[in-house]
């Protein structure tokens, strides 16, 4: 939809090195000025890397962000960083909730409403990741579960606060698989997410929701295309200079 802001997303994961960051970078920041009507781009590495991303892209209306932030405000927390650091350091956006995040480190509804609250309140975007299991797929409880992380990670948020927040669906079987939910199947979930949103007194036909699961350059458009699908979070193709751009190229 036109009216609202189509985003594409760089998650690097942990992934990446000065060498990437230099190579990578000032290829894609000159494809994306070369764009009429291009998406709002968003570069996310390892927080260690952000001050060289941030100077190759001086001047450019690429964003950049961080992969994830403490759920604290500051202090004795060895090894965190914290949502004011990163914007600090010159960030706009925070991931959260991925679930990788929620897997591999035990992140629960509540924390991620605790980040999500600590994001707002540095002035940053949240782009928060929701997205069901295969298993919660197979057994017809997808839209309940996300429906479910929606209200847990929204669950302080005000509509003023809103359009600070974006969010990812993410079906957790096609992050990193080479598996991509069907433009229809993501449409059906992305206009489900839209009317929880509503249902949550949230301005969600306003919101930016991005469609991330192995978006890869050749179904990018197709995904893209769908009225309530704003744009991606990609992963692995983030990392492909050439890919990356192809799918910010889709975007239209
Ligand atoms: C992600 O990790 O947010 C993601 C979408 O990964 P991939 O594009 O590699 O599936």
């Amino acid at each position: 939809d036109g009216m609202r802001r189509q985003i594409v997303a760089a998650n690097w994961k942990m992934n990446g090195s000065s060498e990437l960051v230099q190579q990578l970078v000032p290829a894609v920041r000159e494809a994306v000025s070369a764009l009429d009507n291009g998406p709002q781009v968003v570069i996310m590495p390892p927080s260690l890397y952000l001050g060289e991303v941030k100077a190759q892209l001086a001047d450019s209306s690429i964003s950049i962000g961080v992969q994830n932030v403490a759920q604290w405000q500051s202090g004795a927390y060895t090894g965190e960083i914290a949502a004011a650091m990163a914007a600090d350091a010159g960030c706009q956006y925070v991931l959260v909730g991925h679930s990788e995040r929620r897997e591999l480190f035990g992140e629960t509804d509540e924390v991620v409403a605790a980040k999500v609250s600590r994001i707002l309140a540095s002035g940053l975007q949240a782009m928060v990741c929701v997205g069901e299991t295969l298993e919660e797929r197979d057994s017809g409880d997808a839209e309940a579960v996300v429906c479910r992380q929606l209200e847990g990670a929204l669950a302080g948020v005000s509509a003023d606060e809103a359009v600070n927040i974006v969010i990812a669906y993410e079906p957790v079987w096609a992050i990193g698989t080479g598996k991509t939910a069907t433009a229809e199947d993501a449409q059906a979930m992305h206009q489900a997410i839209r009317d929880k949103l509503v249902g949550l007194g949230l301005p969600g036909n306003a919101m930016s929701v991005l469609y991330g699961g192995s978006v890869k350059p050749d179904n990018a458009a197709a995904l893209f295309m769908k009225p309530d699908i704003d744009g991606g979070l990609i992963g692995g193709a983030s990392l492909k200079a050439e890919d990356f751009i192809a799918i910010c190229q889709a975007v239209s």
